[in-house]
């Protein structure tokens, strides 16, 4: 049995008892067959799968820490959809002020993201938080709850659970190991707070009465007086991105600026990538602007197009039709210097003076490029002006990027209008709270989307 048919039958074999407090018709959990109960997956915190009917499912959880596996009606009062960064957060803050949480989660483990970010040990958060970091409608609409929780704050989280990290570099902290040292840390709190966390659990529908709100999924319904969607964006779907949150968002009447995938790679027409694909693995230390934005960090050639930091970075903020200007020495007055390699070293050819500062393939193709050929004691003075054009202020128009296949972030998402900053609940929807990705806040690279994930998630876990 599969998905919605699955749950349609799972909805038909309940046998009617009346919810004094909804209203609505909920399941007799005596009459279910085990063999037809779904089943599910919930992870213990070394993330091994445990799979089963219900009652070995319960038990299991049981002895992993998390409390019990609802079947039929459950009750709580906060209801966290989506077990990531921010869902976990906010479940845990809400559990440790005696809340009755369930995180429930479609995805078969918790903290999916958190275990492949930053290539593994997880840049959980960066020492320069400040609201031009952050690309929203509303850019200072973060501050509130980045000023809350700050990044201190989730430091001395990682430091009292022993988790050894180091700075990189422009502020950005890694763990020495493994990022799932960060799930294990959430799924620790959720757990020491009595949160129950139901994995592979599908949620079909959220209505709300004047009693509170009723989850369905794939287990039953679950009532709650408050419903925290934390269910990110739509990058990645593989690992289990929905837009699940925006499509509620539109379901209550909640404003959305338009989602477009962010931190992504850049991708050029054939033209471009005829003379990119040579150089694809080669990185240079460079800066690439769009309009007044600009980062120096590295660029990374391609099969497809351009990637690394820089390219992520300025992805966040370019536009189809837009062109980059790629710096490839920042440092370096390009025109000065090519007309002393012309003085000190004119029977050199331009692409050998070129890999005294480049890398020797990127040297060669620029040569290619500007139609320099014979050695530099040959080239007029406007000549090397023109490769100093093209070293300091390359013109590259992309086609597209990558797409949400390969985002790390997806910009936009429920309109900062609609949310109080201060506990992220929605104005006009009262209980209803959206918290980390799915909100219309995206930070740079670099650590800042997982602060605004732990710092959304603890606000609304203090009032949720
Ligand atoms: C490859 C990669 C590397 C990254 N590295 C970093 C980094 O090092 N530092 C940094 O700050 N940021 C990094 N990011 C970004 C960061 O992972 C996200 O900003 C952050 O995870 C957002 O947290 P979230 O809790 O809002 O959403 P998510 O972490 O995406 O969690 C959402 C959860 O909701 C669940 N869900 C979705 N739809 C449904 C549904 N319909 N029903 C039930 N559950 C649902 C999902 O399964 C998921 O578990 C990276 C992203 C990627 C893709």
């Amino acid at each position: 049995m599969t998905g919605l048919f699955a749950f349609r039958n799972f909805c038909g074999s309940w046998l009617g008892r009346q919810d004094s407090n909804l209203g609505m018709s909920v399941p007799k959990t005596d009459a279910l067959p085990l063999g037809d109960a779904p089943t599910a997956a919930v992870f213990s915190e070394g993330g091994v799968a445990l799979q089963g009917g219900n009652s070995e499912i319960s038990h299991k959880l049981a002895l992993n820490g998390f409390a019990g596996l609802g079947v039929g009606m459950e009750n709580v009062d906060v209801i966290v959809l989506g077990a990531g960064a921010a869902g976990m957060m906010a479940a845990a803050e809400a559990g440790r002020r005696g809340r009755r949480v369930v995180v429930i989660d479609h995805a078969a483990k918790a903290g999916e993201k958190i275990r492949i970010s930053g290539g593994g040990r997880c840049n959980f958060t960066n020492l320069n938080i400040s609201a031009e970091k952050f690309i929203s409608k509303n850019p200072r609409f973060a501050l509130s709850a980045l000023k809350r929780f700050t990044e201190r704050d989730f430091v001395a989280r990682i430091d009292a659970a022993g988790i050894a990290w180091h700075e990189k570099t422009l502020g950005q902290l890694f763990c020495d190991g493994q990022a799932t040292q960060v799930v294990d840390l959430l799924l620790g709190e959720m757990r020491r707070a009595g949160v129950q966390l139901w994995l592979s659990c599908h949620v079909s529908d959220v209505t709300k009465s004047a009693a509170g709100y009723v989850v369905m999924t794939e287990r039953g319904p679950v009532t709650g007086a408050a419903v925290i969607v934390a269910t990110g964006g739509k990058s990645i779907p593989k690992m289990g991105a929905s837009g699940f949150g925006y499509r509620l968002a539109e379901q209550f009447g909640i404003g959305l600026v338009e989602t477009r995938p962010g931190l992504v790679p850049l991708t050029f027409a054939e033209q471009e990538l005829d003379w990119m694909r040579p150089l694809a693995g080669v990185a240079v230390d460079g800066r690439v602007s769009c309009g007044k934005v600009g980062f120096d960090e590295a660029i990374l050639f391609t099969h497809r197009g351009l990637s690394g930091p820089s390219i992520l970075q300025i992805s966040s903020y370019w536009r189809e039709g837009q062109s980059l200007s790629i710096n490839l020495r920042p440092s370096l007055d390009a025109k000065a210097w090519l007309r002393e390699q012309k003085k000190n070293h004119g029977r050199q050819a331009l692409r050998t003076v070129l890999t005294h500062i480049l890398p020797e393939r990127l040297a060669r193709q620029l040569e290619v490029l500007s139609g320099v050929t014979g050695p530099l004691a040959e080239q007029s003075a406007a000549t090397l002006d023109a490769v100093a054009g093209l070293m300091a202020q390359w013109p590259l128009t992309p086609v597209g990027s990558e797409g949400y296949r390969t985002a790390e972030v997806t910009l936009g998402g429920i309109d900062t209008d609609a949310l109080d900053a201060r506990t992220m609940q929605a104005k006009a929807v009262p209980g209803l709270y959206f918290v980390g990705e799915v909100v219309d806040v995206t930070g740079w690279l670099g650590g800042y989307n997982f602060q605004w994930a732990w710092s959304s998630g603890w606000a609304a876990g203090q009032v949720a």
